[in-house]
């Protein structure tokens, strides 16, 4: 894998570094969802609408999943009817199938986007889902053929992209395949998830080099990458997506979230380390930081419990004052 991905960064003209970049906020979907205790709908509906007014563009508020299953967004419904999100601002749901898109379309209005997954690996797939690959992607298909007729703008995430924790080296051929059947199916967006975070810098930058080659870098399908911070790498992995021209991320305000595998593993990048080193790589985000880290702390007061972004814990940079210190 690594010489491949490497030698890939030889090659083929580079791609600008984007100086704007668009963020998902998945907090309160991936966030609340792995939470050990099922959070009041009426916080959600708080850390929601302060999220929405932080500059962000685009928030995954929810998942039509079973109840039973996930019993943390088993009010998914409630939240969508309660939220107040400022126009401009795209609310998207994960669908985990038809009988999940039935029930999100009772409430059409209330949202915009519809997120589709299903992983890379069959051994992944089966244990996340219980189904096939193939079985997943003919699925994924129907929700999004229906999503698109109703008008929804749909993304389609693809977990272990980068690597997998039973089958471990995925081939990024089999993921592009994945990719193009989802959009061929009218999904305007992939996501490609680093869901156990086993990419690495050079790999991530190989992979998207190629992604943009195969699948149209932007013009034909919005490549989205979703980095996970399990072993530290999360915002180098971003670093390297940027250095191939990838210009659209999704992360968890406060880090929270992700793939808890193993127990106690963090997951998502969070999206103030994000937007901090964004920033202060000049490139634009729309997103006011200290009115993010409000939310942030919000979250952590209402968790009861210390959260896992750098930035929440540090601040923002000032830059003024570190030269007064200086002095
Ligand atoms: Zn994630």
């Amino acid at each position: 894998m690594t010489a491949d991905a490497g030698a890939r960064i030889q090659s083929g003209s580079a791609p600008a570094r984007p100086t704007r970049a668009l963020i998902r906020e998945v907090g309160p979907r991936d966030g609340f969802q792995n939470e050990p205790e099922v959070i009041p709908t009426e916080t959600k509906v708080r850390l929601i609408d302060a999220l929405a007014r932080t500059g962000l563009r685009r928030l995954e508020v929810t998942s039509f999943v079973r109840a039973d299953v996930i019993p943390q967004l088993a009010d998914a419904e409630q939240v969508l009817r309660r939220i107040d999100v400022p126009d401009g601002v795209s609310r998207s749901v994960l669908i985990p199938n038809e009988r999940g898109l039935d029930r999100a379309l009772h409430l059409r209005e209330r949202f915009d986007e519809v997120n589709v997954f299903l992983s890379a690996t069959e051994s992944h797939n089966l244990r996340n889902v219980n189904r096939s690959v193939s079985e997943s992607l003919a699925g994924c298909e129907r929700v999004l053929r229906r999503a698109r007729t109703e008008g929804l703008r749909c993304e389609g995430v693809i977990s272990v992209s980068f690597g997998c924790p039973y089958e471990g080296h995925v081939d990024p051929e089999r993921v592009f395949e994945i990719a193009e059947r989802l959009a061929a199916a009218g999904a305007q967006e992939v996501g490609f998830g680093d869901t156990t975070g086993m990419a690495n810098p050079v790999q991530v930058r190989g992979f998207f080099e190629r992604a943009r080659e195969r699948l149209g870098g932007g013009d034909r399908v919005e490549l989205t990458a979703h980095f996970h911070n399990t072993r530290g790498q999360g915002l180098a992995n971003v670093y390297a997506a940027l250095e191939a021209g990838i210009d659209s991320f999704e992360s968890s305000f406060g880090e929270l979230g992700g793939c808890p595998v193993p127990a106690g593993a963090t997951g998502n990048v969070a999206t103030e380390d994000l937007v901090s080193m964004l920033h202060e790589m000049g490139i634009e985000t729309g997103i006011d930081l200290p009115a993010l880290l409000a939310c942030s702390r919000a979250a952590q007061y209402h968790l009861g419990r210390p959260l896992g972004s750098h930035t929440l814990v540090a601040g923002p940079i000032d830059w003024r004052q570190q030269w007064q210190r200086a002095r």
